[in-house]
């Protein structure tokens, strides 16, 4: 760690305290070089990412899979491999920054839709038709509709 003020990298921990919840640790620090003191909050990261499936069941979050869903309808797509990554990359970033610990994985199918849906109608019909075939029949037919 390094000080805000000056850059140094020696500081010293003058007090630590948990918050009520125990959720957060603060830490009082000060710099060694210009003495000036400055604050640290601690928590502990969104790890514990479950899914909630369509029967209920409940899945550990898994990036494979969620990845592996996008190849599947991204083939012979003009999708490249950077798009499919970016897609995880930014729906992981929404699924850890919420609050909650339990997304369905409908959530996630929507998700996907909507940034497939920007980037490539092949793929985005290809996933829908195999997301929408447990949800809606007729929410697919509109979609095709849409997009034609
Ligand atoms: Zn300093």
């Amino acid at each position: 760690m390094k000080c805000p003020f000056c850059k140094h990298e020696e500081i010293v921990v003058l007090e630590s305290r948990e918050s009520e919840d125990n959720e957060v640790t603060r830490r009082r620090r000060e710099c060694k070089r210009c003495q000036k003191r400055f604050t640290t909050y601690e928590r502990v990261e969104n790890i514990s990412l479950k899914i909630v499936k369509k029967d209920d069941r409940m899945e550990n979050y898994d990036r494979a899979k969620i990845k592996n869903g996008l190849l599947k309808a991204c083939e012979k797509s003009n999708c490249s491999q950077e798009d499919i990554e970016n897609i995880v990359d930014d729906i992981e970033m929404r699924l850890m920054a919420r609050k909650t610990t339990q997304v369905s994985s409908s959530d996630i199918g929507r998700m996907i839709l909507t940034r497939l849906k920007k980037l490539d109608p092949v793929a985005y019909l290809r996933f829908a038709s195999v997301f929408l075939e447990f949800t809606d029949v007729q929410e697919f037919k509109a979609q095709i509709k849409e997009l034609s």
